[in-house]
């Protein structure tokens, strides 16, 4: 049975069964569900001449010479010799793997799998896999992740008694429909493919249905909870081209194309005239500095005029001052009235508000998640927004358009999300994007600078403020809650205000700073009266003073793209032109690659598609690790037209076009992704 313990399977022990219980190994199912990370075809030989520095190469090859052995201490030791593969000659060295002491000799022939260095023309191998066929050597050889207790051929064991064990008998989990109508394995054959792979062919379609079947059972869940979910009959905002017009005449510019088209949306939706909902779901996307808030606006005033409440929730204290500022100078002369909770108010003041918003004198209410707790209360909420929606836990969404069922919702977000994830995770929300900046706004000059160059780029710096602009210096360490946190920008402060910034009046920011600070901090930025910040990443998220056109990034190898892009986006928001430099210490291939494509585009899309598949999806889920979405979907994740198929077949199975799944199975499949899948659900 698949829900039997791997007790059952012989050659288990209690130690071997800590180790597999460590890994979340505890049935048949979990070890058959452990999948090779890793495959490489043997069947086709290669050759080192045709590989460059870092290829992994398979090749047939000849131990040439003596091994030499050499015993470092206690702990290091070598073993080194020459070998070939008919052409070229290659060093080999296996480091502590005394294991081959003696048993390696001139003219051994085995099949070598490594990664090829290569320096001039002279190849070496690093701890390749040694394979001595025979006639049982598979073509292609898998790779499992395993904690160093369990060896690779042991595993391989314990799969083969596990696949015995079941006997080709795992139940169907896809309806025999979509089998036929997609194209897609049984899982049977699939599963012990996965293990055991006869060709690539064959692999590719038991990962094709693995991933498949995961990424269904993905979406349906959304479906199921999305349903429980559903809203009764929403508040139907009306609004007439007079009033849209009085609010555009209020703005101290002209809304883009992109901005009205986008407004024109959500004023459809929350009129209920949305054929597909009627009630607003919806995402409004755009990269930085597009003009995200003042469409929100338009709908908090509509929504006014028709006698309802707004809320509007930002994920820091910083981005919820100003969200507050900018909304009372365009709303308020309208007649809005605008407050702003956050969690460093005064009991008195809280208290204050909430009786204010109870009782219909507050028509906006501006906030931090302290907006959303039980005691808040709204006397008539009709539209909720969140600003930087990723930042928020789904909870924390969902309690949003909780506090009154019939409430409009919309989200917005400047980290565009790769469109076959947002496939998945915003299955069913409508989605405006603005594609389009204000005019007059530049491409931020995008640089890496050398440790060696730090001090030519800070006395650039220092002489550019000295001409009049304004600088933002942000550091590394990103957790409000880590320690180091404060240390590591006022170092840096310290380091500048008596180096390069000497006589130059720089401010300091950080998440420990009580709110007063921070805002005095930043007032005086904005104003001017600072000329450069020093700050943690309390910046990165919304941040607007548009006088500063200088971003420096320190270590910007420890961020993310997409943060990378987001801290870039403090800048450039004026028409002088703006620099974005990231210094780095590492000399790290892969991170300077990454920064190197921050120099090559400002498009938020493209720079998440790369992250995504640099650091995987759990970033844009906004969480720190997706189990689920995980090694087998990434890979999926990553073509779109595959995604678009299995949505189409979760489509058709929801509408009964594919026959009915049996509950008991459908359910048991489910269980398999629900706890996970809490946690990313929008509402
Ligand atoms: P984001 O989409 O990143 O949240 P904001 O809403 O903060 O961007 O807007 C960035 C800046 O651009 C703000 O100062 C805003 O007032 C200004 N802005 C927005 N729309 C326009 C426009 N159409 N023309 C000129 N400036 C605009
Ligand atoms: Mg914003």
């Amino acid at each position: 049975m698949l829900t039997d313990s791997i007790k059952i399977l012989k050659g288990i022990g209690e130690k071997r069964q800590k180790s597999l219980n460590d890994m979340g190994i505890y049935t048949i199912k979990d070890l058959l569900y452990h999948f090779p990370y890793k495959y490489k075809d043997i069947s086709q030989k290669e050759f080192f001449e045709n590989k460059v520095n870092g290829d992994e190469i398979a090749a047939n090859v000849k131990v040439t010479g003596k091994p030499f052995y050499r015993r470092v201490n206690k702990s290091l030791n070598y073993l080194s010799f020459y070998l070939t593969d008919g052409k070229t000659k290659c060093k080999c060295t296996l480091f502590n793997q005394q294991y081959y002491l003696g048993k390696i000799n001139p003219g051994d022939e085995f099949i070598l799998i490594g990664i090829v260095k290569k320096e001039k023309n002279a190849f070496e191998v690093i701890n390749p896999k040694i394979i001595y066929p025979d006639e049982n050597t598979p073509d292609i050889i898998t790779q499992y992740r395993l904690p160093n207790t369990i060896k690779q051929k042991s595993f391989e064991k314990l799969i083969v008694k596990a696949l015995d064990s079941i006997n080709g008998k795992l139940d169907e989990t896809l309806p025999a429909a979509v089998l036929t109508n997609y194209n897609i394995c049984d899982l049977n054959i699939a599963v012990r493919q996965i293990h055991f792979p006869e060709s690539m062919v064959s692999l590719a379609d038991a990962q094709y249905r693995m991933a498949f079947e995961e990424m269904y059972f993905f979406i349906m869940l959304l479906r199921r909870i999305r349903k429980n979910n559903q809203v009764k009959s929403p508040i139907p905002i009306k609004y007439s081209d007079q009033e849209l017009t009085n609010f555009l005449n209020a703005l101290p510019f002209k809304m883009t194309n992109a901005q009205r088209k986008a407004t024109d949306e959500i004023l459809i939706d929350i009129a209920g005239k949305n054929p597909s909902s009627p009630i607003m779901n919806r995402l409004l996307q755009g990269d930085v500095g597009c003009g995200k808030t003042v469409v929100a606006m338009a709908a908090i005033y509509i929504t006014f005029i028709n006698g309802y409440q707004s809320a509007l929730m930002a994920p820091t204290e910083i981005l919820a001052m100003q969200h507050y500022d900018e909304c009372r100078k365009i709303l308020e002369p309208l007649g809005v009235k605008t407050a702003l909770l956050t969690s460093s108010l005064s009991a008195a003041e809280k208290s204050e508000i909430r009786e204010r918003l109870l009782s219909g004198r507050i028509d906006l209410l501006v906030g931090t998640h302290a907006i959303i707790q039980s005691s808040v209360i709204f006397s008539n909420l009709a539209l909720a927004v969140t600003d930087e929606q990723h930042r928020f836990g789904v909870n924390q969404r969902a309690l949003l358009s909780q506090k009154n069922e019939y409430c409009h919702m919309l989200v917005m977000s400047a980290t565009p999300v790769p469109r076959t994830l947002a496939l998945i995770i915003y299955g069913d929300l409508d989605i405006s994007t603005i594609d389009e900046l204000p005019p007059g706004r530049k491409k931020v000059h995008t640089r890496i600078v050398s440790n060696e160059k730090r001090n030519d780029m800070y006395k650039y710096i220092s002489e550019n403020i000295k001409d009049g602009q304004q600088s933002y210096i942000v550091c590394p360490l990103i957790e409000e809650s880590d320690k180091l946190d404060a240390l590591s920008v006022s170092e840096l402060y310290k380091e500048l205000k008596n180096g390069h910034f000497a006589g130059i009046s720089i401010g300091l920011l950080h998440g420990k700073m009580s709110d007063e600070e921070k805002n005095r901090m930043l007032n005086d930025f904005s104003s001017g009266k600072l000329r450069a910040l020093i700050s943690t990443t309390v910046i990165e998220v919304g941040v607007n003073v548009p006088g500063a056109t200088i971003m420096v990034i320190e270590n910007a190898e420890r961020f993310g793209l997409a943060q990378l892009h987001q801290l870039r986006g403090r800048v450039g928001r004026n028409d002088k032109e703006s620099w974005c430099f990231m210094t780095t210490g590492s000399n790290n291939a892969a991170s300077t690659e990454r920064l190197k494509i921050m120099t090559q585009t400002n498009d938020g899309f493209v720079i998440s598609e790369k992250d995504l598949e640099l650091r995987g999806p759990g970033q844009f889920l906004g969480m720190k690790q997706s189990g689920l979405l995980d090694t087998r979907v990434l890979a999926l994740i990553n073509n779109y037209e595959l995604v678009a198929r299995v949505k189409e077949a979760a489509d058709k199975t929801e509408n009964g076009e594919l026959g009915k799944i049996q509950d008991i199975v459908f359910n048991l499949a489910l269980s398999r992704y629900e706890s996970q899948i809490k946690d990313i659900v929008l509402n």
